[in-house]
């Protein structure tokens, strides 16, 4: 029985996460839940769950939980608040594995906490790892914490790597990574229509259904960015070995191509709960609840190049991670902010990647040894980005 702490347990992979506990109660016991202030869904994931804790990071919301727990079955369950709460609770004693499912740079220091306590990361937070990069694999390494992709084309990856893969060495018979893209909404969009789309079809992925932020990502391919960058540190690949390729029907999740001509793909219908399941019962596999692929219902896969053009946030991203250094940490910060911005109608669709172009060009790729480094790195790029998003709405 392993002890399981969720970071960001009201979002879209902390809810299908809980969704595979529900179906191996003798394999996983919930220790921790959190999130940010969704007070309903945490309580009746603690009444259904019972863990031993649950952190609202808001100290209200927090003080909410407390009332509606009380004089319920859930009235043992110890609820704390604030940030340092989520590290506390990723690094419990009882916790084995952390899933990782915050969204953005607020699960960094819980996700590098538990990675420092050698706890079983499953990385969802892909943010974390792009803005910390070496950090984070350096606390992985030193700790000896197994790291454990969730994102599904990094999953997709890790399961076609060679038998006893650990993340963060190359694997030396890889040449080459294809890593998969659905193209989001807005593949076939005219161009010139893309400065008007608004943040409900930005939202209305094709494929996959997740949270708001991933969602945009999705749409400008900054998430596929993210990927590339989370691909590069995972599988120590250098971005020219890694190729974009858009797959619409998003049923193969990644490939590997191998020096003697094999070319390793996994599918597998989209949806998250399989490289969640594959991730809790590794090296061993159960049952997730995802229906078996009707490969004739799929019919026919199609695969196309990226249109850089089309989606200039997904070449930012192959200009950071080649300039290295805090470059990395100046795209995710200045992605965020641009990303809220446009949610919020501040910006247009297409306001997203001039907001990041323009930060990127305020900084240099100063080396990014420390922690220190990159949380100030991180300020500074938001700084510069909200100034840039005045600039552009004035
Ligand atoms: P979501 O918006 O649905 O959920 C986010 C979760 O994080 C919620 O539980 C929320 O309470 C919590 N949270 C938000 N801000 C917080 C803060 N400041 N402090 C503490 N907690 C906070 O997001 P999601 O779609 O579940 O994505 C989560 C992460 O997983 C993201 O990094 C995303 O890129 C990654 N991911 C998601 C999918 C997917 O299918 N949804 C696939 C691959 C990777
Ligand atoms: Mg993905």
């Amino acid at each position: 029985m392993k002890g399981l702490c969720i970071l960001g347990a009201t979002g879209s992979i902390g809810v299908s996460t809980l969704d595979v506990v529900s179906r191996h109660p003798d394999k996983y016991k919930v220790i921790a839940l959190t999130a940010n202030h969704n007070v309903d869904r945490l309580f009746a994931q603690c009444l259904e769950f019972l863990p031993n804790y649950a952190v609202m990071v808001d100290s209200e919301k927090a003080q909410q939980l407390r009332d509606k727990l009380a004089n319920t079955a859930g009235s043992a369950i110890q609820v704390f608040s604030g940030t340092a709460a989520l590290e506390h609770v990723a690094t419990l004693e009882a916790v084995d594995s952390v899933m990782a499912a915050i969204v953005g740079a607020a699960g960094l220091l819980p996700t590098l906490a538990a990675a420092s306590a050698g706890k079983t990361i499953l990385l969802a937070n892909k943010e974390a790892l792009v803005m910390s990069g070496d950090i984070f694999m350096q606390a992985v390494q030193k700790s000896g914490a197994l790291l454990l992709p969730i994102d599904s084309e990094h999953n997709a990856i890790f399961q076609c790597m060679p038998a006893a893969y650990t993340a963060g060495h190359p694997a030396k018979q890889a040449r080459r990574i294809l890593l998969t893209a659905s193209g989001g909404p807005f593949r076939e969009t005219p161009l010139e229509q893309l400065p008007h789309v608004t943040p409900e079809q930005a939202v209305a992925h094709p494929k996959w259904e997740m949270g708001r932020k991933i969602s945009v990502d999705s749409a400008t391919m900054m998430n596929k960015g993210l990927e590339l960058i989370e691909a590069c540190l995972l599988f120590s690949m250098s971005p020219d070995a890694i190729q974009v390729v858009i797959h619409k029907q998003s049923i193969i999740h990644s490939m590997v191509d191998y020096v003697d001509g094999s070319v390793l793909a996994q599918m597998g219908n989209p949806d998250m709960r399989t490289p969640i399941a594959h991730a809790m019962a590794y090296p061993e596999r159960f049952e997730s609840g995802v229906a078996p692929l009707d490969i004739f219902a799929v019919r026919q896969m199609d695969f196309e190049q990226a249109d850089l053009n089309r989606f200039p946030c997904l070449a930012l991203a192959y200009q950071a991670i080649r300039a290295g250094g805090i470059m990395p940490t100046i795209l995710n910060a200045a992605n965020e902010i641009a990303v809220a911005a446009f949610l919020e109608r501040q910006i247009k669709f297409t306001d997203i990647a001039q907001v990041i172009e323009k930060t990127m060009q305020q900084f240099s790729p100063d080396a990014a040894h420390s922690l220190a480094i990159i949380l100030a790195a991180d300020e500074q790029a938001r700084d510069v980005s909200h100034r840039v998003i005045a600039d552009l709405t004035s």
